[in-house]
């Protein structure tokens, strides 16, 4: 029996438990050894008798007497005495008659359970027993609870794990010793048997810290991995055009932020470079990352080297199509930017191709379309992923390998990457933060209001549109939810707005009905727009002004924000409302929204309150999923850093580490942002 055995190898465990792991998603012995507690009670502190007060006890008895009778409506109580050295003590079980007959009197117990008065007299409840002379699991220690499913609980988990004591224990060390001896760390062998089995809380500590290290420590080598194997790939040296960059910002319908010539700026540097660029664009909603990416374009395209920009949804793909042929258009380069998504026919979607090909197209914008193997973009030197995050690694990687050598690569992404995280994960990437907003951007205005302070409030959201701007509804859902659907409120706009044409908009729209109903609104069609968060990221219409959207707290905080970004695009401040059921209350995080306008500040709030999956999707989650560490845990996320880098430096051999090496192969193809 070893680590990769299957569960069903375990002596002494029958397959009715090996089935209920096996739904757990747990295999293979390490994976079960590899399922860590949730949570932990602390029943070590083993109480005399005499000085029991109510509340949780656990106390080492022997039991005196045991009877169970019938009371009222069938129920069956089954009452022990039970005595230590300083008192005697009575123990209640309702319906567990078996009780009765496995509990051997003389015989020494540890109990664990509620001391309390109920029906007039004191005794401990429905408590846990184990024999003293078993090896206690479940009573008089720190007894870990681990996440269940039905059938199964954790002291079936814990009896399983306890099979494999001796060959946790003798779990082959996975990091250098050098790492262990500097930061002082457990080895893994006691790190997971203290994880599971507890013998004090300094034990546990030390496991945790032991484990969390291990953890940060991999995604922290494998991202200086990445890097190192990037710096030392060489890509297409795109030459700077000074007059062309000038020209072209000339030409732009407004002038550049600071921030926005410092990032193209950077990116023309990099570059430049024999060494493909890996550059991350973070900047709030409206900061104008789209300029930005479109000056990179320029650049390639101006060496004759194709690029590539990839959007996650199709109105986007076609917004940003829209804007940059105007901008390459004004510079005389007309011609050189087309569109690829899905939504197109079949006819356009093979003459795009074909322009591909032949290097006519050399800015190419689309969706998810362009990942197709039909798409051959022979010349590709620059990649540009627009809302990062939306995408899964494979994704990324897939559009990358269409090039010859290794491609530049540009990530934008208006989710900010909490210092945290982009000292672990993305260590390999570098930063450009666009952090003054154009100044066109106006604040937008959040309240949350209730279903009828909203009804009363009808009429003073109506002068926005009485001045001929326009709103957006939102919702999370397209038609089953029985009030704020999209097709519900879409009822809704019309009796209450009725005076106003109303539009609707959502994913199972074909690509053309999306394509005629963003046109209307943009061209002032259309009043208002009821939609699902289709409209979420990056969509431009500088007339919007409001927005109403409802069941506001199924949204994550970062994604509320993106939405309300959507509003106060123009001339005109926005202003977001969200709306409650009048019989709920808003939670702390929804008002965080009201008094906060950084997107930065919500976004590690939503980190701290729902985890990293809630902002960083479910692409990503994996990732991000650590297991011990926290990545509020600075001193072990520096610590680990510092171990990582020592690691590099010593040019300590990764094949000497074979766990380790398994563990950060696999990190490696998770976090490359390459
Ligand atoms: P995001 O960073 O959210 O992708 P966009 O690139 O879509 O933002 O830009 C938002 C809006 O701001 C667009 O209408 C764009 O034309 C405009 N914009 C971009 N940069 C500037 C600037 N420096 N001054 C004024 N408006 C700008
Ligand atoms: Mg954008």
């Amino acid at each position: 029996m070893n680590e990769s055995s299957d569960l069903r190898d375990i002596k002494g465990i029958g397959t009715s438990l090996v089935d209920k792991l096996n739904r757990l998603g747990l295999k293979t012995i390490n994976d079960l050894i590899e399922y860590f507690p949730r949570r932990y009670d602390d029943l070590s502190s083993v109480s005399p008798i005499k000085s029991l007060s109510p509340g949780h006890v656990t106390i080492r008895v022997m039991i005196k007497s045991i009877a169970g009778r019938y009371i009222k409506n069938g129920r069956r109580i089954t009452e022990a005495i039970a005595s230590d050295d300083t008192g005697s003590i009575k123990l209640t079980w309702f319906n567990q008659p078996y009780r009765e007959t496995s509990l051997k009197r003389d015989t020494l117990y540890y109990i664990s359970g509620k001391y309390e008065l109920r029906y007039g007299r004191f005794a401990i409840y429905n408590p846990i027993v184990e024999a003293v002379s078993d090896f206690p699991l479940n009573t008089a220690r720190i007894v870990p609870r681990y996440s269940q499913t039905k059938g199964l609980s954790s002291s079936d988990i814990r009896r399983a794990l306890f099979k494999l004591t001796d060959l946790i224990a003798l779990t082959p060390e996975s990091l250098p010793i050098e790492i262990i001896k500097k930061y002082k760390l457990v080895s893994l062998g006691n790190a997971l048997y203290a994880i599971h089995f507890p013998d004090s809380i300094k034990a546990l500590e030390a496991a945790k810290r032991r484990l969390g290290f291990e953890e940060l420590f991999m995604m922290i080598l494998a991202s200086e991995l990445n890097k190192s194997a990037y710096e030392n790939s060489s890509a297409v040296e795109i030459s700077f055009d000074q007059a062309l960059a000038k020209n072209f910002v000339d030409k732009l319908p407004f002038s550049l932020t600071d921030d926005q010539r410092k990032a193209a700026w950077q990116i023309y540097l990099d570059m430049a470079r024999s060494r493909p660029m890996n550059r991350l664009i973070e900047g709030d909603v409206g900061s104008g990352k789209t300029a930005v990416a479109a000056m990179a374009a320029l650049m390639v395209v101006n060496a004759d080297k194709q690029a590539v920009l990839m959007a996650p949804t199709e109105l986007l793909a076609r917004q940003h199509d829209g804007t940059v042929n105007l901008m390459f258009k004004a510079i005389g380069l007309a011609g050189k930017v087309d569109l690829l998504i899905g939504g197109m026919s079949e006819a356009q979607k093979s003459k795009a191709h074909q322009r591909i090909l032949n290097q006519e197209t050399m800015f190419v914008i689309g969706t998810h379309a362009l990942i197709q193997d039909k798409v051959k973009i022979p010349e590709l030197a620059l990649v540009i992923i627009d809302e990062q995050h939306r995408f899964g690694v494979n994704q990324r990687q897939a559009l990358k390998l269409k090039a010859n050598t290794q491609p530049h690569l540009l990530s934008l992404s208006a989710t900010p990457i909490p210092r945290s995280l982009a000292l672990t994960l993305f260590g390999e990437l570098d930063i450009s933060k666009l952090i003054e907003k154009p100044s066109s951007r106006q604040l937008v205005k959040t309240l949350l209001v209730s279903e009828s302070v909203l009804n009363r409030k009808l009429n003073e959201i109506k002068t926005e549109l009485r001045a001929g701007r326009q709103m957006f509804i939102v919702s999370s859902n397209i038609d089953t939810h029985p009030k704020y659907s999209v097709t519900e409120l879409q009822k809704w706009a019309n009796a209450k707005f009725s005076e106003y044409r109303v539009g609707v908009m959502h994913g199972r729209l074909k690509s053309d009905e999306k394509d005629k109903v963003m046109k209307d609104f943009a061209a002032n069609k259309l009043d208002i727009l009821v939609s699902t968060t289709v409209i979420e990221v990056g969509i431009d219409i500088p007339n919007a002004t409001s927005m109403l959207i409802f069941d506001a707290e199924s949204f994550g905080l970062a994604q509320l924000h993106q939405l309300r970004g959507r509003v106060g695009r123009g001339k005109h401040p926005g202003m977001a409302y969200l709306v409650h059921p009048d019989d709920a209350t808003p939670s702390d995080r929804l008002k965080a929204l009201e008094s906060s306008n950084d997107g930065f500040k919500l976004a590690e709030l939503d980190l701290d309150i729902r985890g990293p999956g809630a902002i960083y999707g479910k692409l990503q989650h994996g990732l991000l999923d650590l297991r011990v560490a926290g990545l509020a845990d600075k001193k072990l996320i520096s610590e680990a850093r510092e171990a990582a880098k020592f690691f590099m430096i010593k040019g300590l051999n990764l094949l000497k580490y074979p766990k380790l090496a398994t563990e950060v192969t696999k990190l490696q193809k998770l976090t490359n942002l390459n």
